[in-house]
């Protein structure tokens, strides 16, 4: 990522195990841990639940520019701004979601548990809660013009999607800045010029201020002693992320955490049918935070769709509500990339900022977008992903195989709800190494930046009561995988050393 500079640092083999270890041993100590796959993966509390191991890490920060970062954090909050617009525009959610419905059938599902809470008279609470991440990749822009690759070209922000529901790893991402600066500072590193004594290894506020979004939004529905209420996946590998926020909360709020599954909720969570107070095991629950329920395996029975319906229709804070998980659906990127949709929602310098990181999706509908969209599939699918409406990691398709694949779908209706999406080309000189179950492995790499955001508004008078950039994620791939997620089993956590 850095031109002209060796990175990272040639260690001899010595120099390597004591690092490993160092870093295993922070790592351990520190919560930067996943639950062991091999740990019984039904019972968050059995005896082999205790067993975890780190999560796949860098061994070194990865260098980057430092006004990309602090732009890509500046811009954060009017992301946050035309996010909460989206949510609140019903009719066009609506619009999109029903045709959705149509040919996939999670969103179906997602639109029928919609429909009905509307019928019963909707959300049982105007505050939303926004806990999003926008990720980004690095575009090179020598991949643009081929006759210039003298490696001093310009590289710029693109956008890969905006998650507006269980954006994870704030609590590891926190802990992984932590863990590289204390290398760093504990002389692990062999000095070389971007890991200088005075290099700038910045602290990642993440999990402290997601737990501060959370908090906020729990004191603004002010009743002492509410609980927040993690909707999770049964069996979570990644729960250690989870907990960060939790004793964060209780540190910094005083807010105590209960956790559940949708079918947890379904049996053990009631809403009083006239005030709607939703309570837990007993308790009144402030906010309802889901780090669940984005994916079809989410909802193993129909008492857990009911769950995530009784949830809806109460008093408790969403983060995030239905309509506001439907704006982060890809088909709504899509559609946002079109100037006369993004005007809907933002004019002037905001919406430059916005569409500045955009990369061109199309549709794969019948449509003249569409069309073109059929030809550029036929002509140079290399540069190009196919993603469905899903979330989570390993859904994409990539590239040559997206003919082939999409002709396997039979029906050209069913291509509807898919996006075709131009492939960022990321600089092509970064390596690092990447730590994981215990071995390293060094090679060229890419690492995607996410920011997140915290909005806290009122979806009736679309008033906004808390809007804040809330820290980074940064995910680290070796150059020849396609997807990057790291509990899809892509990808590693790192940090960052500006330069
Ligand atoms: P998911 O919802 O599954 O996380 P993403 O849209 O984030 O889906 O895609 C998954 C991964 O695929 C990203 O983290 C990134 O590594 C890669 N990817 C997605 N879109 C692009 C793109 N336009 N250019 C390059 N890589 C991409
Ligand atoms: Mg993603």
């Amino acid at each position: 990522m850095v031109n002209g500079t060796e990175y990272p640092p040639v260690l001899t083999s010595q120099q390597e195990s004591e690092l490993l270890f160092a870093l295993k041993d922070w790592a351990l100590t520190h919560g930067l841990v996943i639950r062991s796959s091999s740990a019984n993966a039904s019972a968050e509390q059995t005896e082999s639940s205790a067993l975890a191991t780190p999560v796949p890490l860098t061994l070194f920060p990865s260098p980057y520019p430092k006004s990309l970062l602090q732009h890509a954090r500046s811009i954060q909050p009017l992301f946050n701004d035309l996010y909460v617009k989206i949510a609140d525009d019903l009719p066009f959610l609506d619009a999109i979601t029903a045709n959705l419905a149509k040919v996939d059938t999670f969103s179906k599902d997602l639109y029928r548990i919609y429909k009905e809470v509307e019928a019963e008279g909707g959300p049982g609470q105007d505050l939303s809660l926004g806990i999003f991440r926008s990720d980004y990749l690095l575009h090179s822009n020598n991949h643009d013009d081929d006759d210039n690759d003298d490696g001093s070209g310009s590289v710029s922000l693109r956008q890969v999607e905006l998650n507006t529901i269980a954006a994870s790893f704030m609590g590891l991402s926190s802990r992984a800045s932590d863990l590289h600066r204390f290398l760093h500072a504990a002389g692990y590193y062999p000095e070389g010029n971007i890991l200088s004594r005075d290099a700038d290894l910045p602290e990642n506020p993440a999990a402290r201020q997601i737990a501060r979004g959370l908090g906020l939004a729990a004191q603004a529905y002010g009743v002492k002693e509410s609980i927040v209420l993690f909707i999770v996946q049964p069996g979570e590998r990644n729960a250690f992320d989870q907990r960060w926020l939790e004793y964060h909360l209780l540190n910094d709020f005083k807010i105590r955490v209960a956790r559940a599954s949708l079918d947890d909720a379904f049996s053990r969570a009631t809403v009083d049918p006239e005030t709607k107070v939703l309570r837990y095991d007993g308790d009144e629950v402030s906010v309802v935070y889901y780090r669940s329920g984005y994916s079809p395996d989410d909802y193993p029975t129909p008492n857990s769709w009911q769950a995530r319906k009784k949830l809806e229709l109460s008093k408790a804070i969403k983060s995030p509500s239905l309509a506001t998980q439907f704006a982060g659906a890809k088909k709504v990127q899509q559609v946002l990339v079109d100037d006369s949709v993004l005007s809907n929602y933002v004019d002037g310098e905001s919406k430059t900022l916005i569409s500045d990181t955009f990369t061109e999706i199309l549709p794969l509908d019948n449509s003249d977008k569409g069309q073109r969209a059929r030809e550029l599939i036929a002509t140079r699918p290399q540069d190009f992903v196919l993603k469905p409406q899903r979330e989570g990691g390993g859904n994409n398709v990539y590239k040559e195989k997206i003919p082939e694949f999409l002709k396997s779908l039979g029906d050209e209706e069913l291509w509807k709800g898919y996006i075709l999406m131009e492939l960022i080309k990321p600089p092509s000189d970064a390596q690092n190494s990447i730590v994981r179950a215990g071995e390293v492995k060094s090679a060229q790499v890419i690492s995607e930046l996410g920011i997140y955001g915290i909005v806290l508004w009122d979806s009736k008078t679309h008033q906004v009561k808390q809007n804040f950039e809330a820290g980074w994620l940064v995910r680290t791939k070796f150059a020849d995988s396609e997807e990057g997620g790291v509990a899809a089993g892509f990808g590693s956590i790192d940090s960052l050393v500006l330069v």
